[in-house]
């Protein structure tokens, strides 16, 4: 019966517990059984809320047996990755320099969640913050790859990947600055949708890059994503960038999501794609099969200046961060150096106690490339590449209603495989870097498993602000395939 429970998608749920065929606080229970069951294995979660997620469940099952009208994600257990501010417990963005930090309030998407009556089961792991793409550099612990324990869950979002995957909660949500959503729902056979930046607000997200970062959700299936984003999208006047009902308005993304997309133009650049792995090559073009028996037209596209993504993404993305990180200082917030000597050694030695390896190296990265007598040739020669990537997406989307490519060249890698070799890390994410350069919004859909039978995502982007078409196109893949209801079974991939 639990299990049962638990492979339900949100969509399900929510209508059940609505219903009052079903109780939240049987689902809570569940979910925290589940947790308490595997947990300790996956490492999913850096914290859970169990008395308040019990207490929102009973509140919500009153509400429900008092007929009161409810939200859209009514008594439904979700989990949040930990660089998201909650009221609730700590913020810690996996870092040893937050560790104890409590956040004052709850970030713009908590409130939405809450205001749909969600509840919030806990906070998830990830890569410190949101920097790299294995999860392998939390500071605070390690999350595996459910299909496979010996395997990463992908990153940066892994603890919300991995949380979705099995059954630890029913939709989760992670933010992607250059694949951090997509890339971990490659990887745990789950969906991933990366907006477009400016769709959902980030009040309350700790910034990265803060003209890359956006948040979105990770599920079981494409129609949970629509229901997430039903939820999440819009203005909010705290995050500037994000963008009003005028210039684009939201959507009801699940009203019309079972309606296929007419006259459908997908935009193949064969030769980018070419640098994947064999079966993630066969399974994109089973997955083009697909769409042609839809009636869909593949057009071949070139996108020449995909090739620098990655050398513009890791000096923008690290030039935002060492401005952003410039605030842990031991004085405003988290950690602080014991006896300091003087105040040069508040700062010196607090960062350097609570930053790990990886996030060190980007500071000194960014610090560099926006240095005076470098930043034109690093920072600048970044910006106007970015723009050539814009411009490339501009051009395929005069052609095509959308691009199609691989989530990540391979499928997820051995723990300790890359962790070592941070370019090796840093190639991994060829085929997301992209769509963060240019702004647009893409979704990761399981297409298909490897000979380990591990996960392989499709990866579809759109042009900005076309979250409800690009949900309908991943819907028509989803609505032909059975890929998204397999499950992992951990027990079975453990050597
Ligand atoms: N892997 C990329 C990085 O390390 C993207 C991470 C992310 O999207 N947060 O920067």
């Amino acid at each position: 019966m639990a299990d049962e429970l638990l492979n339900l998608t949100c969509k399900q749920l929510r209508d059940k517990i609505a219903a009052g065929a079903v109780k939240s606080t049987a689902v809570v229970e569940a979910v925290l059984a589940q947790i308490a069951d595997i947990d300790d294995t996956i490492g999913a979660y850096i914290s859970t809320f169990n008395k308040h997620a019990l207490e929102t469940a009973e509140a919500v099952d009153e509400k429900i047996a008092a007929g009161e009208s409810m939200g859209a994600l009514a008594g439904v257990p979700v989990a949040i990755k930990d660089n998201m501010c909650t009221d609730l417990g700590a913020t810690t963005c996996a870092s040893r320099i937050l560790e104890n930090f409590q956040a004052p309030y709850n970030a713009h998407v908590v409130e939405k969640l809450l205001a749909a009556d969600a509840v919030i089961i806990g906070k998830t792991n990830l890569d410190e913050f949101a920097m790299g793409s294995s999860t392998e550099n939390s500071g605070l612990k390690r999350t595996v790859n459910p299909w496979d324990m010996e395997r990463v869950p992908g990153g940066s979002s892994g603890g919300s990947a991995a949380a979705v995957a099995a059954r630890m909660c029913f939709a989760a949500l992670g933010s992607d600055t250059g694949g951090s959503i997509r890339q971990p729902a490659g990887f745990c056979g789950v969906v991933g949708l990366k907006p477009t930046y400016g769709r959902v607000s980030r009040f309350g997200l700790v910034a990265y890059g803060s003209s890359l970062d956006q948040i979105g959700p990770v599920t079981r299936d494409v129609a949970d994503a629509a229901l997430m984003m039903n939820v999440i999208a819009g203005r909010d006047k705290r995050d500037s960038t994000s963008v009003s009902e005028e210039m684009a308005p939201v959507c009801d993304y699940l009203e019309k999501l079972d309606e296929d997309v007419k006259g459908l133009k997908i935009a193949v650049a064969s030769g980018f794609n070419a640098g994947a792995d064999e079966h993630i090559r066969n399974a994109l073009a089973s997955a083009l099969d697909i769409y042609k028996n839809l009636g869909a037209q593949i057009v071949e596209v070139k996108m020449p200046h995909l090739d620098y993504a990655i050398a513009a993404y890791y000096l923008i993305a690290t030039a935002e961060a060492s401005s952003n990180l410039a605030r842990y200082d031991g004085v405003h917030y988290g950690h602080r150096t014991e006896s300091p000597a003087d105040y040069i050694e508040v700062y010196s030695k607090s960062r350097a106690e609570g930053f790990g390896a990886e996030v060190k190296r980007r500071i000194m990265l960014g610090t560099y490339a926006l240095s005076s007598g470098y930043y034109d040739a690093y920072y600048l020669k970044a910006l106007k590449v970015r723009n050539l990537i814009r411009k490339d997406f501009t051009n395929v989307f005069e052609k095509a209603d959308c691009i199609i490519m691989p989530t990540s060249p391979t499928t997820a890698f051995k723990l300790g495989e890359k962790i070592e070799d941070p370019l090796q890390m840093y190639l991994t994410d060829i085929y997301t870097l992209a769509a963060n350069l240019a702004g647009v919004p893409a979704i990761s859909i399981p297409c298909g498993f490897d000979a380990d039978n591990l996960p392989i995502g499709l990866q579809i982007l759109s042009p900005a602000f076309t979250e409800e078409k690009l949900l309908r196109i991943a819907r028509m893949f989803e609505s032909k395939t059975n890929y998204h209801t397999h499950r992992p079974k951990p027990a079975e991939h453990t050597k």
